[in-house]
Parts: C-alpha cells; structure tokens; sequence
C-alpha cells in the first residue's frame, strides 16, 4: 500500500481516498462512483483502490450511537449510511449494494429532510455502534515464561509481570505458565493436566447479566480472576528462579517454547474457544528441545543467520513452506508447520498470541512469526528484558482509555461490501480468512483474498488494515502492479 501513496492521482475520487486514509478523522476512505462519469473513470483506473481502516481509534468527535443498527433485509446485511437514498414520506430506503428496498423501523416513523437520525447526516460516513450485549466472558490473559534466563533480566521480567497484574481490570482470568527443560510431547502434558477432556465448549458459559461468566471446565484450574488470585500469584512470581538444570559450557540451555506454547494454546482452546484471550510469551532464547525446537541444544551447531534468510539459503526452508500437510522429517520443516498449525489453531480458537523476546541473539522469530501475525499479537524484540523498549512496550499493550477500559479489543470481524463497480481483491493486515463469498469478492487476490471477510483475534489503536479493491479493468494492465504489490 505505501507504494500507492505517493503515485499521482487522476481521479478526484481516487485524491478523495488518498487524503482521507492519510486522514486521522476518517476510519475509512469511500469511492462511490455513483455518477455516470465516476462509472467511466472507475472503468479507466489502473490502480487498485485501496481503503485504510484503524479499529478503536481515538475520535473524541466521533458519534458514538447506543442503539442497533439498521440493516438491509437482503443477505448483504449493509448498514443504513448517508450515502443511502431515503424517501422520507414512505418511509423507505434503499440500499446501495444491492438496490434492496427497505423499510425504515417504526421507530424512525418521525423523521423528515430537517429532522434525520445521527448515521444519515452526510457529515457521519463513519459512525460507531455500541451495542446492549454483555461481553461473552471476561478477558483472559496467560503469561508464558521462560525460566532460562539471566538473573537480571529474568528479575525484571519478573516485576514487569507483577505490575501488570495492577492493570487488568479485577474480573479478567490470568494464568501462569513456566518453562525450562521440559522434555514431554504436549499430548502427554494435556493429559497430566487433565486437559485432555472434551473440546466443547461449556453449555454453562453464559454470562450473568452485566457480569462476563468466569471460568468452566477443567482448564478453570488453572485461570481465575485477578481479584481472587493477585496476592498469590504475586508472591508466585516473586519467587520464580531460574531454570534449575545446569546447561555446559558448549551446549545452549534447554529450552521448551513450543511445548509451552502448545499448552498454553491447548488450555484456552479446551474451555474458551472465541473467548478474549491473550497468550503472552516472555522468552530468554531460542526454543531448543522438544515440538518446535529451531535449533539443537549444541552450540556448534550455527541457527540460521540473517545472511541465510537473505539469500533464501535456510536449509529446507523452501521446502519446509511448500510441504502443506504432509509431515516431512526433518527437524527445519517441521518447525514451520508446528508453528503454522499453532497459529491456526489459535486464530480458529480467537485468541491472541504475543511474543516478547529478550535476548542478545536471534530466538527463532521466522519460524514463530505466523504465531503473532495470524492472530493480530504484537512481538517485540529486545536484548533483554531489562531494557527500557520492553518495559516500554509491554505497559503500553495495557493503555486504558478515558472510561478506564483497556484499549483491546478480542474476536474482531471485518466485513466489506462493494457497489458493482468495485470488486475485492484482499485485505493487507494480521487477519484470517472467513472465507465468505459475495458478489464483492473479485477473482484476481492481493493480500488475503478471495473473501469479503475476515476475523481479527486482537485489535488495538496502533493497528491498520488496507482493504484492496479494483475496478474491473483488462487483467493485463492490472497484473504488474499487483506482482509489485506482492512483493511489497
Ligand atoms: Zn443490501
């Protein structure tokens, strides 16, 4: 997308997009070739049109509307904007997208051309609904910690850890997960934890009316509010110590990330599948035994340099990212798909994982990185967890607005809806496919395509998404430009 931003527009509508994504008042930019000319110079555009939307950010002139939305009676579900065509006296109004004639509800029987509700005034292209549900189940945070650190960084993890335990809102669930050296499969540990019962979700899981529910299941062991368990588990993480198996000179410390992640990924999906859920790893160094191993526990064994990554030289990596779901042998391969499938699983479940790394040398992050970007996590890179970026960026995950509710939002989805004119090729941000088929979704894909929607695990202020549409030009002047757009 930055690469369109500096082109040269020819089309007012197109310079109307390009000032309002670059625009901190608008969440999203809108093209409406509604006019016979703007038909004829959508048909002639060479560029795809792209809109940038930032989730939850901060409008202090926003609308901010507390009743539902009026939606379109027909599949498409669009919602009633000022771009709509509203007959006042027969109270109707007819849907852009797909021509549908609606009736307005009862309770709109007063409006007039003087008196029209807040999301039909032109001003308001972009309004915000808060709707009277109560939050399916409370915000769930599990803190997974390497133990094989130095005394220094582990201790200021460790204080980190317990501040943010002075963040959380009192009724959210928080659970602690260390490891060290841990050589089990993650199928046995699931079934000495008692996690390896039935995955459904509890029947029981709805909530009391204004309160989210609290934990069900066997993982509720293991998580519970804040209010209820902050004393102790402070004390807990006060006296974590390091690892206590010794590593020798020539060996790396045996380090189980991707079992412990496994787990952690394990216990929320047993019990809080769509539930707001944050996995949080704190890690020492590269994972070097067990699933997800990236590198062998000897320190004569070099992990892959950067130089390597460059020239596409990782051994088995391209063939590690062709394989699919065919379970090859070697050790590199299967990294990727461990990772690849966890991130899957995890994004199926809605829940977030971040990765925080504080560690001098490279931990392994090409192969984990489909963990944070599948599920809208944030990775953060520092030498150790002492350093002022960490402690930085950790407490700003827990920013809080001026209503004192954290600023994070759990199991977002994305729709987009088009006028025939336009056609979706994609979406460019940390999203999974819902595989949705429309009249929207165009053939050729830039980005995560061939749907019109998408789930976001996590969303928060700093976050924005492109969504990529085309006009429906010759393919053949299209093609270069989504090659470049590729790439980028
Ligand atoms: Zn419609």
């Amino acid at each position: 997308m930055e690469r369109y931003r500096g082109a040269r527009w020819h089309s007012p509508q197109l310079e109307h997009v390009s000032k309002h994504s670059h625009g901190t008042r608008r969440r999203y930019a809108l093209v409406s070739p509604a006019n016979a000319n703007g038909l004829q110079e959508s048909t002639r555009l060479v560029v795809p049109i792209g809109a940038l939307y930032t989730p939850l950010k901060d409008r202090p002139d926003g609308q901010l509307l507390q009743y539902e939305p009026v939606t379109c009676k027909q599949t498409c579900r669009a919602i009633l904007n000022p771009f709509c065509q509203v007959d006042v006296r027969s109270r109707t109004w007819t849907c852009p997208f797909c021509l549908q004639r609606n009736q307005l509800p009862p309770h709109y029987k007063d409006i007039s051309q003087e008196q029209i509700p807040p999301e039909l005034h032109p001003s308001n292209t972009t309004v915000e609904y808060r709707l009277a549900r109560p939050a399916p189940a409370p915000p769930i945070f599990l803190y997974v910690v390497d133990l094989c650190q130095d005394a220094d960084s582990l201790k200021a993890l460790k204080e980190s850890l317990v501040m943010s335990l002075g963040l959380l809102p009192p009724y959210a669930l928080v659970g602690l997960i260390t490891f060290g050296m841990m050589d089990y499969t993650p199928k046995q540990v699931q079934e000495m934890l008692g996690l390896s019962g039935s995955m459904a979700r509890p029947a029981n899981m709805a909530p009391q009316p204004g309160r989210p529910a609290g934990p069900t299941g066997p993982s509720s062991r293991f998580l519970l509010p804040v209010s209820q368990c902050e004393e102790q588990l402070t004390s807990t993480l006060e006296q974590l110590q390091k690892d206590p198996w010794g590593v020798p000179n020539d060996k790396r410390s045996s380090r189980c990330t991707g079992v412990a992640l496994n787990i952690a990924v394990s216990l929320l999906e047993v019990s809080f599948q769509n539930a707001g859920a944050r996995i949080m790893l704190f890690a020492g160094g590269p994972a070097t035994i067990g699933s997800g191993m990236v590198v062998s526990p000897e320190l004569k064994e070099p992990i892959r340099s950067h130089h390597d990554i460059d020239r596409d030289s990782v051994k088995y990596y391209k063939k590690a990212l062709k394989v699919g779901g065919t379970m090859v042998t070697h050790c590199q391969a299967y990294v990727f798909q461990f990772y690849d499938t966890l991130a899957k699983r995890s994004a199926h479940n809605g829940h977030v994982i971040d990765i925080f790394v504080g560690c001098l040398d490279q931990v392994g992050l090409l192969e984990m990185k489909g963990l944070p970007n599948s599920t809208g996590g944030n990775m953060v890179l520092t030498d150790s967890f002492t350093s002022s970026m960490y402690k930085q960026s950790f407490v700003r995950i827990f920013d809080k607005d001026a209503n004192d509710n954290l600023v994070m939002g759990f199991n977002a989805s994305l729709e987009v809806l088009t006028t025939k004119e336009l056609k979706i090729t994609g979406l460019i941000g940390h999203a999974v496919s819902m595989n949705k088929k429309s009249a929207s979704v165009g053939e050729t894909e830039c980005g995560i395509g061939n749907t019109c929607s998408w789930k976001m695990c996590g969303i928060d202020r700093p976050r924005a998404m492109a969504s990529i549409s085309r006009p429906p030009v010759k393919l053949d002047l299209l093609r270069p430009l989504l090659a470049k757009c590729k790439r980028g």
